[in-house]
């Protein structure tokens, strides 16, 4: 077994993916194969699946820091532990989470921490850098020997000393250091095992992993020198290595000793347990010591605040709540719902739905979505479903810059259970070129002139542009086909084999970053699960990647940031008025403006491909809305569905003729939605449900690799002949049954999901229509960029605002709304006149609000003039009109500047 050993997760000093080492490692006959990073933990997961799939045993472990005492400012001795089973595994992320509290670029490990956090787990001397190859180096060998006896006592037959064969920078020093050890570990009875402390697995992928200590800035030299012979061994070249490296050093034969050591590396693999990670199942917390029961009362309770507790409901309910107690999903049900209203207590904004947790009545009772999936007929199986058996997603979204409580409140609640999430930042084609750039005569920065700058970041883009020529959408390279192109060769020849380097280190870890919408939940101690890192603002983020996180069976939470949720508490807190989404869907002149395609600002039907879809459908109901949602995307404007569905809904007689039309009545007869299909495939097709979701995850998956193509093509044959065999046995042709097959595979979107954010869309016509200065006013509150401004001022205008020009008796530094003779208005702000700026703006502002408004320039001059708002200021201000005093002058200025707005064509 390699034992001690890196991959990509030892950042910019380990190479090498988990899939590819653990294949390299079985065809070099290993029946195990260690892990052992700087620091970190997070290529675990990784490393477990990839042992797995090649049918060898994953030894967990983590080559950390350790100081027999907390010093400040010490960096560590390396160390190495491994867990043999569950405990010491959780031991192991203890210590890392332990560690992290008195970190030091690494979190630190010290006697007590071992001693504390030992069991379960095997403890190795590590490589050079370790305390006891010091202590050997430097001859101290009463305090080697203290060590080792504190080690022995601490971990028993589980502490092992490392040898590594292995030449390092230093003349003689591993060989001296291996040879004291050896004698060491004999007279105290300790068992030694040979490592080899690999940092790659191909010793032909050594150019490239000097790159990447070169893009790091590391020495070189030192590099070369040491880690050159550093790829994984098998047992037998780690053997003959060391033979070869101790032939007269001790007085028992070398070989004898040396097969020991690989023997003892065989007795560590089968201390070790083989599935650390089974067993690992979705399990939360629990809410309450009876879940069902509160569950069920919240239930009730929500739908008879709404006014909805009636049979109908009960029914649905009823429904909903057997598939949830069988699949026993209360807590995960519990613990969204809290969240969620306790982000509407304290006045954070919340979206009323996405996804198809949209299709739950349940998650509406209890106020997780605004969504009456009830009224607006979706179905609840395309959400959850007894054959489902995982937990559902249900995400929901915030506004943006309060979403962070949320998580913060959840953190908190589930103390113990809970973690940010952390993400695992790869080498794309943008970061990578830019790093291999640096190292491979491209540099772009102050060392070379400009003209060679300039080419430079030319040739850097050509690059890119070579490279992203052979990547497909879902990411994948083609290696072979890029390094054979021409100019492939050529780079390579000109820069330092750029393009070789790129192919090889392209998808590989670059950095950990942090998830930013994700939070981890877990039913047991979180520490059975993930180490956890503590930020500098000390947040817990664990150690794995959401991806990771599933694989192991923790239960992750999306709460994600929306921008227009802001904008809609703004609206909520300028109007006072926050009408029910029952009652928006229905009202005329809202529908109407639907109608027209008057939705310019409206969230996701600002854009002219969809008001052109609303005017063709001529759409006349909240459904029709929920479709023009769903088909403003490429597929079915590419495939005019839009048309189909105004013809549809034209000819509704002929529609009805349609073989699915009891599945598609929503949409006039045209297939539309997920929940459509799913429907067709079980009732028309006579499929299993899971066979509708497969058919249903198959549109637009198309576009894939050529392996992954066949097996499309394979999968679509059989659910395609499960369907025509159904559907004949259901009374259709088998030329219907083809056809509709067809005919269903073309598109579909959820519609839950476009129901959920159509209420959005509803909500910000609601006050489009009532409120339109307002609503002009929150959407250029939040404008991305300040170049919208004239834009949304022209929109006001013709939703009817008036648009008053800057003026420093009635303007703030920014956009207000001002009441003029009874009417709310848009009142520009001073900082919008160029090159007056925020600061003096303010100034102004403040001045006006001390010592009452400006009675004339002068008057404005006197009290203002200031080394910020200055002369320049002033005369800027002036040339404007911003401080005209004539009103019969400022108001025809402003009649002129509303009428051009309105005469102004954007789009
Ligand atoms: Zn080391
Ligand atoms: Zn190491």
């Amino acid at each position: 077994m390699d034992l001690h050993r890196h991959d990509e997760c030892s950042s910019f000093d380990g190479y090498g993916k988990a899939s590819e080492l653990a294949k390299l490692a079985k065809e070099l006959g290993h029946t195990a194969l260690g892990i052992s990073n700087h620091g970190n933990t997070n290529g675990l997961v990784q490393h477990y699946l990839a042992c797995k799939e090649n049918g060898i045993k994953p030894v967990l472990g983590c080559e950390g820091y350790f100081l027999p005492k907390y010093k400040e400012q010490h960096r560590g001795y390396h160390l190495c532990l491994f867990a043999k089973n569950k405990v010491g595994y959780h031991n192991l992320n203890a210590l890392q989470y332990e560690g992290e509290k008195q970190k030091y670029y690494n979190p630190i490990w010290t006697f007590e921490l071992l001693e504390k956090y030992h069991e379960g787990l095997i403890c190795t001397s590590a490589c050079i850098a370790g305390y006891l190859s010091q202590c050997l180096k430097e001859d101290k060998l009463s305090q080697a020997e203290k060590y080792i006896k504190k080690m022995v006592e601490i971990f028993g037959d589980d502490f092992y000393i490392e040898i590594q064969p292995y030449k390092i920078s230093e003349p003689n020093l591993q060989e001296m250091v291996n040879v004291k050890a050896i004698k060491l570990a004999r007279k105290l009875k300790v068992k030694c095992v040979l490592t080899s402390d690999s940092h790659r697995g191909r010793k032909e992928d050594f150019p490239t992993y000097l790159k990447m200590h070169e893009v790091a800035g590391h020495d070189l030299n030192h590099i070369e020198e040491t880690y050159k012979e550093r790829y994984m061994p098998s047992d037998s070249e780690l053997y003959k290595r060391f033979v070869k490296m101790h032939k007269k050093d001790f007085k028992e034969s070398t070989e004898s000793i040396g097969k020991r050591m690989i023997l003892n590396l065989k007795e560590i693999e089968d201390k070790c347990v083989e599935d650390i990670f089974k067993d690992y199942e979705e399990i939360l917390p629990k809410y309450s010591d009876d879940s069902e029961k509160l569950l069920k009362s919240k239930i009730k309770k929500g739908l008879e605040e709404k006014g909805k507790w009636n049979k109908k409901y009960q029914e649905r309910v009823k429904q909903e709540f057997n598939v949830i107690k069988t699949l026993g999903f209360h807590d995960y049900f519990l613990i969204v719902a809290d969240y969620v209203n306790w982000a509407k207590e304290h006045g954070i904004n919340v979206g009323p739905g996405r996804g198809s947790a949209c299709n739950c009545l349940i998650a509406y009772a209890l106020g997780i979505t605004e969504v009456d999936s009830l009224l607006f007929g979706l179905d609840f199986r395309r959400f959850l479903r007894e054959d489902k058996k995982k937990l559902p997603d249900i995400d929901i979204d915030f506004e943006t810059s309060r979403r962070h409580e949320v998580i913060d409140y959840v953190i908190n609640k589930y103390k113990g259970h809970t973690a940010r999430i952390a993400s695992y930042g790869l080498y794309k084609v943008d970061n990578l070129i830019n790093d291999l750039a640096k190292v491979c005569g491209l540099p772009t920065d102050k060392s070379i002139d400009e003209t060679e700058v300039r080419n430079n970041k030319k040739e850097i883009a050509d690059i890119k542009k070579l490279c992203n020529k052979y990547i497909d959408e879902d990411g994948k390279l083609d290696k072979e086909s890029l390094l054979c192109s021409r100019e492939a060769k050529l780079y390579n020849s000109q820069y330092d084999d750029i393009i070789t380097h790129f192919t090889k280190l392209y998808f590989k870890m670059r950095f950990i970053g942090t998830h930013a919408a994700g939070v981890a939940v877990t039913g047991g101690d979180i520490l059975d699960y993930t180490a956890l890192r503590i930020d500098k603002n000390g947040n817990i983020y664990t150690n794995y990647d959401l991806n990771d996180m599933e694989n192991i069976g923790v239960v992750k939470f999306d709460m994600l940031g929306l921008g227009t949720m802001e904008e809609l508490g703004e609206l909520k807190g300028v109007t006072g008025s926050n009408p029910i989404y029952d009652e928006i869907v229905v009202d005329e002149k809202i529908i109407d403006n639907f109608n027209k395609g008057n939705t310019i600002g409206v969230f996701q039907f600002d854009k002219k491909a969809v008001r052109d879809i609303l005017i063709k459908i001529n759409c006349n109901c909240f459904d029709d809305i929920i479709a023009a949602n769903a088909m403003n995307r490429p597929g079915p404007l590419s495939l005019h569905m839009p048309e189909a569905y105004a013809e549809n809904k034209i000819n509704i007689d002929e529609a009805k003729q349609s073989l699915y039309y009891d599945y598609t009545k929503e949409s006039y007869g045209t297939v539309i939605y997920q929940e459509q299909i799913q429907q067709i495939c079980v009732y028309i097709g006579g499929m299993s449900w899971g066979d509708a979701d497969k058919v249903m995850k198959m549109i637009g998956g198309q576009s894939q690799s050529e392996d992954a193509k066949a097996e499309f093509e394979r999968n679509k044959k059989e659910l395609h002949d499960k369907f025509v065999k159904g559907a004949i046995k259901n009374g259709l042709t088998k030329q219907q049954a083809e056809e509709m097959f067809n005919t269903m595979l073309v598109y579909s979107f959820n519609k839950g999901h476009a129901c959920g954010y159509s209420l959005i869309s509803v909500k910000e016509m609601y006050y489009k229509t009532y409120f339109p200065t307002e609503f002009w006013f929150a959407k250029i509150k939040y404008a991305p960029n300040e170049d919208d401004y004239d834009k949304f001022c022209s929109y006001a205008t013709k939703d009817g605002c008036v648009v008053f020009l800057p003026h420093i008796n009635y303007s703030n530094e920014r956009m207000r709304i001002r009441k003029v003779e009874g009417e709310n208005c848009l009142q520009r702000g001073l900082s919008e006149i160029k090159g007056v700026g925020e600061k003096a703006a303010k100034e102004i502002v403040e001045e006006r609000k001390r010592n009452g408004i400006f009675t004339s320039y002068d008057n404005f001059y006197d009290r203002c003039k200031s080394r910020v708002v200055n002369e320049k200021v002033i005369r800027l201000i002036k040339e404007y009109g911003a401080s005209e005093f004539d009103k019969n002058i400022y108001i025809k200025r402003v009649t002129k500047y509303n009428s051009s707005l309105i005469g102004r064509d954007f789009k």
